[in-house]
């Protein structure tokens, strides 16, 4: 059902929900509603045969005022142009809860890369790096790693704007390998804001993390990291899952050893536990934190009936079908979103950016420390509008942070009323 919700629709919706509890010009709101502008491209690419094979691409650049755009490139079939806007929205949205200065930006191109070999995919992204060369810069519009996309293709993309701009500009891109002027920590930084936004959500509704029972749907980057903090800080993983299944002991399991077997088989399902769970029957576990970080759209409305957590922490974007979200929010289910709680990878992105900028690399410990900083802080600031102002929900307070945030940056810049 999900894959028929129009994205960009339902950034538009959210973007408006948020504008009934905003003091904010209309006008503002409605260009908060559309990106400022999209880069459509046809990149023509020879095969290895020969052949001459045309790609689709997309940059969408969504708001500049608080600095430039910021977001990542993925490589799917199913990309579309309506996609990328809203995935744009969002980023705009992220940066503006984290308080990092950028703006939103997402770019994709419509491509399956398990089709492509790796010189192939090579010429393609070099293709698409070309196009975005004017589009794109340190103080311009930032990309970084995505679906289908890593530390290979961000290397790619550097060296040929590099090449075209004949310079040195690491913080062209994030995103990159440690060698290649990456940052210490960004592997982490995603699964560590999931873990320091269920440790202030716990101490905020003044319940123990300490024995709390979790369960955390998707073991990829985000999903074991989180596990592995969580169960750091005392939390009782008694769940976890891939696509194989999903292992379960109510006296809980052991977050390395999970991700030890799913180095080595591939499917998280082969680690010995005294029971097996599908999916569903895992997201729908009576359990005191819930961590989706695996795909969108995971939890619909029927589904959202049965979730029996009384903390979920969004890990994955957009886990929660809208409709999802009102079933949630009417059983009183607090709901942690993704804007706040998978923002440790744009933070950390960010520092990466700083790092580059200033060719001073911090220690690892210094980027998780400057990282809590941020996500506590961010936490602060969403908790006081969800507990000052009349919204449903802590998405609501997250919008309507950013909004507020943005608008006053416009403000402040004189560009808008
Ligand atoms: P990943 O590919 O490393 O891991 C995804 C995991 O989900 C895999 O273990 C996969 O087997 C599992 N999965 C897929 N379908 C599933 C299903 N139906 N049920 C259970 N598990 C399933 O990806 P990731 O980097 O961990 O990203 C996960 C989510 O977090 C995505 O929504 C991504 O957009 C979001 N996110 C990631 C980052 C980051 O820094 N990696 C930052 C922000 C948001």
């Amino acid at each position: 059902m999900a894959d028929e919700v129009n994205p960009f629709e339902s950034l538009q919706e959210q973007v408006d929900d948020a504008a009934a509890h905003v003091d904010v010009d209309p006008g503002v709101i409605e260009r908060l509603k559309h990106p400022e502008r999209v880069l459509e491209t046809n990149l023509a690419v020879e095969m290895d045969d020969g052949a001459l094979e045309v790609f689709h691409a997309y940059r969408s650049q969504f708001n500049g005022v608080r600095g430039p755009y910021k977001g990542g490139i993925r490589y799917h079939p199913q990309v579309t142009r309506d996609e990328v806007k809203a995935l744009s929205g969002w980023m705009a949205v992220k940066c503006a809860v984290a308080d990092i200065p950028y703006g939103g930006g997402k770019g994709g191109i419509e491509v399956d890369p398990d089709a492509y070999s790796a010189s192939e995919l090579e010429r393609i992204t070099r293709s698409f790096a070309t196009e975005l060369q004017p589009f794109v810069g340190e103080d311009r519009d930032i990309p970084a790693p995505d679906v289908n996309t890593g530390q290979r293709e961000m290397n790619w993309i550097k060296d040929t704007y590099e090449t075209l701009e004949n310079t040195t500009e690491p913080g062209v891109v994030t995103g990159k390998a440690v060698e290649s002027g990456g940052s210490e920590g960004r592997v982490e930084a995603t699964g560590r804001s999931v873990m320091l936004t269920a440790r202030e959500a716990f101490d905020a509704l003044g319940k123990d993390i300490e024995g709390a029972t979790v369960a955390v749907q998707g073991y990829g980057n985000v999903g074991s990291i989180a596990a592995r903090l969580l169960e750091d800080i005392g939390a009782r993983v008694v769940a976890v899952s891939d696509s194989s299944g999903a292992p379960y002991d109510p006296e809980g399991l052991d977050a390395r050893a999970a991700k030890r077997t799913k180095d080595e088989t591939g499917n998280v399902v082969d680690l010995d536990s005294p029971q097996t769970l599908t999916n569903d029957e895992l997201l729908t576990l009576d359990v005191d934190l819930l961590v989706p970080a695996a795909l969108e759209n995971a939890i619909d409305e029927t589904l959202a009936h049965e979730v029996s957590a009384d903390i979920v922490v969004e890990g994955a974007n957009g886990p929660l079908t809208p409709e999802a979200d009102g079933v949630l929010t009417g059983q009183n289910v607090h709901v942690f979103p993704d804007v706040l709680a998978n923002a440790g990878g744009v933070t950390v992105s960010y520092f990466e950016w700083v790092q580059n900028r200033q060719r001073f690399y911090w220690s690892e410990q210094r980027v998780n420390d400057e990282l809590e900083t941020v996500i506590v802080d961010a936490f602060d600031a969403l908790r006081e509008v969800f507990e000052e102002r009349d919204v449903p929900n802590r998405r609501v307070a997250a919008y309507v942070l950013a909004i507020e945030r943005i608008a006053r940056s416009a403000e402040a810049s004189g560009v808008w009323p």
